[in-house]
């Protein structure tokens, strides 16, 4: 947009401090009008030419929801021309709510705003102008949910396109991949649920808490039947119940009754899981009840009581310890338990029961949600094949528990249920969004930011991960605000198909950089890419992917934030990809930068769950985030050096990534006896 970019006019492109700060306030060219807030004094001086107005103001007075439009500085600020249209007396002005039209100032001849300077105008563009809040009200509540290959998502990336543009992105686009993850046969269209219903006819009479597995497909409009239960070996939850993804609190010390507890119930042991023909007995000898039938699939599940409240915040010390650069202790996934040759995995086992229901006609399966409190997870079919699901409905654990508990006592119960979901074959080609800042003497180098965008559609993907997209987003948005002229480029991109196998970010890696074993030209030209993906919390340490002196540089660049709780950063040499979109650069051997966040409620009831919106977000934390990655990104794009990789020989040895469609299962009909 050109009234942005006029700033970046030779007259203009050297500000004094005093006028980056006018430029914060988005006052450099033409006359604009300001709301003024909060505490403000100034003096005139009408001797010396046109009026010079000093305004000093309060910021700390400024109060939350101050409309954005605002003209506000933390130390004095000269305009020139000043016009006064609102208020009466300069004496009434003091402490009210004004009006001004303000306009340029002749720039004097200064140097730019060196680094702390520049740390500072961030965090009061932040301060004063956010646009954070509105950005994921936008992503979740207008857009959401976005899942892959959905006409939502691609409507969310085209309000992705049209926002940073007009924000005064350049380059602002859409970069097409085609969307067919490892364990699909052949590319996939996009999934939409249009109507849901589940209820209850007999014995009793109420609605159902169910969401649709995505990639399953429509019952022939409403049908109602009974209830068949169904137990195939092999299909146990490993935890039984509730899953934190940060790790529990330590639990608290038994209290010291005087009385001995009632007895625990006992433990069942742990399943084996099952062989293929050990499975096929099983479901051989259940044939004859599923035609028909709603088809609920194994036992309820009973989720523990959870006696330790789960913090918000990992303590300090924890964050400590595992920033520690001496003796860094960074998060790593844990690896899927091994299943013993010849036997099933979960996974496996589910398919295998998906084909066995489609092969024997039943109308609906249902899977018991396993959690508290009425969280319900539902992902998707892992063929991605319509073909090769009945209709399936993730049922949330009450009302699986009230239901089964019913079926015990041998009381037949009738549900009433009616899916209705939508296949659009535009869906297979998805997009990655892009935008960028230019850089200046060195504009082929880059520094990238991003998120990826996707979500799952139980809910609006609010915290997982339209809040860390909304964060990316707004840290650019600060840079472009404030017209900076970054040494490199840098880049945003909002990746999709994340949730799936962080797709969207692999291919764009393959297409732009390539390996460090099969190098494209750009991939010695990616200076680094930070990546947040864990909730609402600001960053509280990063694992960049490189020797230590990466991890130190990022460090460097995050540690003015000390006092808002980064504790550092720590390398990592693992190739491996997991969790997000960071370690589809550490795949290519590319610095990924993964930001670690608090975990408030993402790992105990948001993430991938129905309770994933707007109303989790915690703003306190995601501004400060969003001006800290403003910060980090702008360092690394003005610093003399890249940050540091390995070299050759330290290179760790590369980890293959299943390709598209490298990991689909043959189809498997069960064998009568
Ligand atoms: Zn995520």
């Amino acid at each position: 947009m050109s009234n942005h970019h006029s700033l970046g006019e030779p007259h203009s492109s050297r500000l004094t401090p005093r006028q980056a700060l006018d430029v914060t306030a988005g006052n450099l060219t033409g006359q604009r009008t300001f709301w003024i807030s909060g505490k403000v004094s100034f003096r005139t001086n009408s001797r010396a030419g046109p009026p010079t107005v000093e305004l000093k103001q309060d910021m700390a007075a400024l109060p939350r929801g101050t409309p954005e439009r605002i003209l506000t500085c933390d130390r004095p600020m000269r305009v020139e021309n000043f016009r006064r249209i609102l208020g009466g007396t300069v004496a009434k002005l003091c402490g009210c709510v004004l009006c001004f039209v303000l306009s340029v100032a002749t720039p004097l001849p200064a140097e730019a705003p060196g680094l702390s300077e520049m740390y500072a105008l961030i965090r009061a563009e932040e301060t004063n102008n956010s646009k954070i809040m509105w950005i994921i009200h936008e992503i979740a509540d207008v857009y959401g949910p976005r899942l892959t290959g959905t006409t939502n998502l691609k409507a969310a990336d085209d309000w992705a396109v049209k926002t940073m543009t007009s924000w005064g992105l350049a380059n602002a686009h859409l970069e097409p991949w085609t969307f067919q993850p490892p364990s699909a046969a052949t590319p996939v269209p996009g999934w939409e649920n249009m109507e849901l219903l589940a209820e209850a006819v007999t014995p009793f009479h109420g609605q159902l808490m169910v969401k649709p597995l995505a990639w399953t497909p429509s019952t022939k409009g409403i049908v109602t039947a009974q209830v068949v239960m169904v137990d195939p070996p092999g299909l146990t939850p490993p935890t039984g119940g509730g899953f934190n993804f940060f790790g529990g609190a330590p639990p608290p010390p038994e209290p010291k009754w005087a009385a001995p507890p009632m007895p625990a119930a006992a433990k069942p042991a742990e399943p084996k899981q099952p062989t293929p023909a050990e499975l096929d007995a099983y479901l051989n000898s259940v044939k004859d009840n599923v035609r028909g039938a709603i088809v609920f699939v194994g036992k309820h599940v009973q989720v523990a009581e959870e006696m330790n409240p789960v913090p918000m915040r990992r303590s300090e010390d924890e964050w400590k310890s595992r920033f520690d650069a001496k003796n860094p202790r960074p998060f790593r996934f844990p690896e899927p338990p091994k299943v013993p040759e010849g036997q099933l995995t979960r996974a496996e086992v589910s398919r295998q029961v998906d084909q066995f229901l489609v092969d024997n006609g039943a109308l609906a399966r249902i899977n018991d949600a396993g959690r508290a409190h009425g969280i319900i997870i539902a992902q998707q079919n892992s063929t991605y094949d319509w073909t090769r699901a009945v209709p399936t409905l993730v049922m949330r654990n009450e009302d699986y528990g009230r239901i089964s508990r019913l079926c015990g006592d041998g009381t037949a119960v009738t549900l009433r249920v009616n899916i209705q979901n939508q296949e659009d074959p535009e869906g297979t080609t998805v997009y990655n969004a892009i935008g960028e800042i230019p850089g200046t003497d060195k504009k082929d180098e880059l520094v990238m930011l991003g998120g990826h965008y996707d979500s799952w559609h139980d809910a609006t993907g609010a915290t997982d991960n339209g809040i860390g997209s909304s964060m990316m987003l707004e840290a650019i948005r600060i840079l472009a605000a404030l017209h900076v002229k970054p040494r490199r480029t840098i880049r945003i991109a909002l990746w999709s198909g994340e949730e799936e196998g962080l797709l969207g970010s692999l291919a764009y890696v393959q297409q732009h950089f390539g390996s460090f074993e099969n190098q494209k030209p750009e991939y010695t030209k990616l200076d680094a890419y930070f990546n947040i993906d864990s909730g609402t919390g600001k960053p509280r340490g990063a694992g960049v992917f490189g020797p230590a002196g990466a991890a130190d540089m990022v460090h460097e660049s995050l540690m003015p934030f000390a006092d808002w709780g980064f504790m550092g950063a720590v390398a990592s040499d693992s190739r491996r990809t997991g969790g997000t979109d960071s370690t589809s650069f550490n795949n290519a051997g590319l610095p990924g930068i993964g930001l670690a966040q608090d975990a408030f409620d993402y790992g105990s009831f948001t993430h991938h769950t129905n309770l994933d919106t707007y109303e989790r977000i915690y703003e306190e934390d995601v501004r400060e985030g969003a001006v800290e990655i403003a910060s980090a990104v702008y360092s690394l794009a003005m610093a003399d050096q890249m940050v540091p990789r390995f070299k050759a020989e330290g290179m760790p040895k590369p980890v293959p990534e299943p390709g598209p469609g490298s990991q689909a299962a043959p189809v498997r009909h069960v064998p009568a006896n």
